[in-house]
């Protein structure tokens, strides 16, 4: 039987000490990225550089972006080389337009994003069932741990500057790709090590039915939060306990 025809009787997990979230499409709309996130980052790029461009730490991370951009074969970035010569700044914002991970655009945005956080012109809009039930969690006694595919710094932005306040303080752990990839069973693994309980008092939640297979062969329990139409349908035969929101009338975890 598919998990959502299931009473919401299968959405109580008992006897849970920690749980492991995803953040993208889980706590926080995915278009935050790529609607809000990444426009901001083009748009102060400009400013940013002219200000902190002569520091040595932006020299370097330029320096590195000019290096990839000489070796870059893709025809538009070819074309605004002949174009643009050397102004990097119209490099950087095509890799951002096509949304390349190159990690020292990647580090460039996030100092930019610091600054933009600091001055209160970004704030994270968390879907608006997740700081209730993230606070209700904490009083009960369960263990909150963050595991994205974004930098713990990252992370650490992202709560420390919701619209509901910083959450930081709610969250014991934090865990990016630096412990391994979102879809190796091995991640889940140490992750549950390294919280120090046993992996089926740890439950993870996640939009992404890879990274869900992936904990549950570690032996953690999961859920998956589907609050869009996911594009990766379940195996048929995998057993799996839906929700559409973290509101706790859908999702009841104790400790006991
Ligand atoms: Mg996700």
């Amino acid at each position: 039987m598919e998990g959502e025809d299931r009473g919401a009787a299968d959405h109580r997990f008992r006897g849970i000490s920690d749980v492991l979230l995803d953040i993208e499409g889980t706590t926080c709309p995915v278009s935050f990225v790529a609607d809000v996130l990444f426009p901001y980052a083009s748009d102060h790029l400009g400013d940013y550089l002219q200000r902190h461009g002569h520091t040595a730490a932006v020299e370097k991370l330029l320096g590195e972006v000019e290096q990839a951009w000489q070796q870059d074969s893709d025809r538009e970035a070819r074309a605004l080389r002949e174009r643009e010569g050397r102004a990097v700044i119209s490099y950087l914002r095509l890799l951002i337009r096509q949304d390349r991970k190159l990690p020292a655009l990647k580090e460039l945005q996030g100092m930019i994003w610091r600054e933009g956080y600091g001055r209160g012109e970004l704030r994270v809009h968390l879907y608006d069932d997740v700081p209730p039930t993230l606070r209700h969690w904490h009083r009960e006694g369960i263990r909150l741990s963050v595991y994205s595919s974004g930098s713990v710094s990252a992370q650490k932005l992202l709560y420390g500057h919701t619209d509901a306040g910083d959450l930081r303080p709610l969250f014991t752990a934090w865990f990016d790709t630096r412990t391994g990839p979102k879809t190796d069973v091995e991640s889940y693994r140490r992750i549950a090590a390294a919280l120090g309980g046993r992996p089926e008092q740890v439950l993870f939640i996640s939009d992404s039915l890879p990274e869900l297979t992936a904990a549950q062969e570690a032996g953690l329990r999961t859920v998956w939060c589907r609050r869009e139409e996911a594009t990766i349908p379940p195996q048929s035969n995998q057993e799996i306990d839906v929700i559409t929101t973290l509101n706790l009338s859908s999702l009841d975890v104790t400790t006991s």
